[in-house]
């Protein structure tokens, strides 16, 4: 570790929610364990989430506090917890931050892009500032690019397809797969542009050999600094740390496990969809139905259901569907069925998981490469259709289920996954191939390549000193 980095001060101002939120913990961690005091702000009821990790860093004399925002009496603070969307307004924060700034002046702070707000007030007060855009490189340059060359309107259905022009892949992609957001001009994206424009360069949770020309089109063709720190969830070595990740599990990881240790290498397919999620109780039956109809061991974590309005006969009718599913699984010991927070690192580095069907989340997809296992991918917002070329088109590790419509975790989704197609995605991956032995093979070269990243020597690690050099370097007054 670099010992001479210890007068460096970094804010990390995480989003308050799951996908964004568990990331930009682990890099304030990781800062702390190169040397820096690592200051996290947060909301009280979201530094509970975390609270235990920081306390064990704490212990082992990491240089890491948190820092509770409290808002004025009578605000209402946003207690958006786990299930906050990137168009939740934060800006309630920007007092507190604001004069926790003028008090404390820290060397940087690195903020989540969905603090769109922020930049303005963090501008004026003239702290350095870094944006965490919560994804990777290669959704980074595809999103750039559509923006500043693609006119949606332009196309003459949803349907048609388009090259994302630019780019070093062929990217094709169709209008229902993009971000409703994104389609047109809007507000949104035009802050997240801005904060990033004020900033000294981005952090990224990926690394280098994961998406190699993508990390360099940023740098020389979008023209943009930044810093590839990940993937971060390596950096949590113990059970503990892994256990707990993002929130605590309410589900008992031991009986998980035994359960996963009696199960062949390779023979599991994992499958979850994240910590925001919402899918109706009729797709959660689709899936159920294929599940049971591909004949495979699984372990598969049922978020939260989107709650139609439907009447009440009809979800008990549909939820005595799924849990009669579950006690027939359970008797063939064919699969568990999981409700709440799973301890999913844990999970996906056990050696009997052989699949994981993911819905392209960022973090979800880097998990299950650094666990080496291939895909089944499944998008459903965000820019979740982006990382699923990433993993199938251009890193050839996965195959997809079929699903085509992107859709807003607030609305109900219009399209269904038929029971076929999981059946079909989850026997294609599940049930041994040589083309399945190929990706296994790919990916498991990306997991080798991901440890070294972030060991001392690794592509990862050289650039958070890096980036910490330049911070020092501000702090000396010299040009960076
Ligand atoms: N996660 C978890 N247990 C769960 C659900 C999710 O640990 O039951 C973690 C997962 O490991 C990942 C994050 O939550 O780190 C989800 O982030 P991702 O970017 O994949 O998706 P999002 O939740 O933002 O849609």
């Amino acid at each position: 570790m670099n010992h001479e980095t210890d007068a460096v001060k970094v804010y990390f101002f995480p989003f308050l929610g799951g996908g964004h939120q568990i990331p930009m913990i682990d890099t304030a961690r990781v800062f702390a364990k190169h040397g820096v005091t690592s200051t996290i702000l947060t909301t009280p009821s979201n530094a509970a989430q975390f609270q235990n990790s920081i306390t064990r860093d704490q212990k082992s004399n990491l240089p890491i506090i948190i820092y509770t925002l409290t808002t004025p009496e009578n605000t209402q603070l946003p207690e958006i917890g786990m299930s906050a969307g990137p168009m939740t307004d934060t800006s309630v924060l920007l007092e507190p931050v604001k004069q926790l700034l003028l008090q404390h002046r820290p060397d940087c702070i690195v903020v989540d892009m969905f603090h769109r707000w922020a930049g303005d007030i963090i501008g004026e007060l003239k702290v350095p500032m870094i944006v965490f855009n919560g994804n990777g490189c290669f959704p980074r340059c595809v999103l750039e690019n559509m923006r500043k060359y693609v006119v949606f309107e332009n196309l003459s259905s949803d349907s048609e397809s388009f090259i994302v022009p630019g780019l070093p892949d062929r990217v094709e992609m169709t209008r229902s797969q993009v971000p409703s957001f994104r389609r047109n001009k809007s507000e949104f994206t035009d802050r997240m542009t801005q904060i990033e424009e004020k900033s000294l360069g981005i952090v990224i949770n990926s690394f280098y050999d994961l998406e190699p020309v993508y990390a360099d089109y940023i740098r020389n063709e979008l023209g943009k600094k930044r810093w590839l720190v990940g993937p971060v969830s390596l950096y949590n070595s113990s059970v503990e740390d892994k256990k707990e990740r993002g929130k605590q599990p309410t589900i008992d990881e031991q009986s998980c496990l035994n359960w996963l240790n009696s199960k062949k290498s390779n023979s599991v397919l994992y499958i979850s969809f994240g910590s925001v999620a919402c899918l109706p109780m009729k797709q959660l039956k689709e899936i159920a139905y294929g599940l049971e109809a591909s004949d495979q061991p699984f372990i598969w974590v049922v978020g939260k259901i989107f709650n139609s309005s439907k009447s009440d006969d009809q979800t008990c009718s549909e939820n005595w569907v799924l849990d009669e599913f579950e006690k027939r699984m359970k008797e063939m010991d064919k699969g568990l069925i999981l409700r709440g927070w799973a301890p999913q690192l844990l999970i996906l580095e056990h050696d009997a998981v052989g699949g994981f069907m993911t819905h392209c989340g960022w973090n979800s997809t880097l998990e299950g490469v650094c666990a080496g296992v291939p895909l089944i991918t499944w998008p459903l917002s965000a820019e979740q259709f982006i990382n699923e070329k990433l993993v199938t088109d251009v890193l050839r590790i996965g195959v997809q289920v079929g699903s085509r419509e992107w859709g807003s975790w607030e609305e109900e989704r219009k399209e269904l996954v038929g029971r076929e197609k999981v059946e079909f995605a989850v026997k294609k991956l599940m049930v041994e191939s040589e083309e399945v032995e190929e990706m296994r093979r790919r990916v498991k070269s990306i997991a080798e390549k991901a440890k070294r990243a972030v060991e001392e020597g690794g592509s990862s690690y050289g650039d958070i000193d890096a980036l910490i050099q330049e911070l020092k370097n501000l702090q000396n007054g010299k040009d960076v």
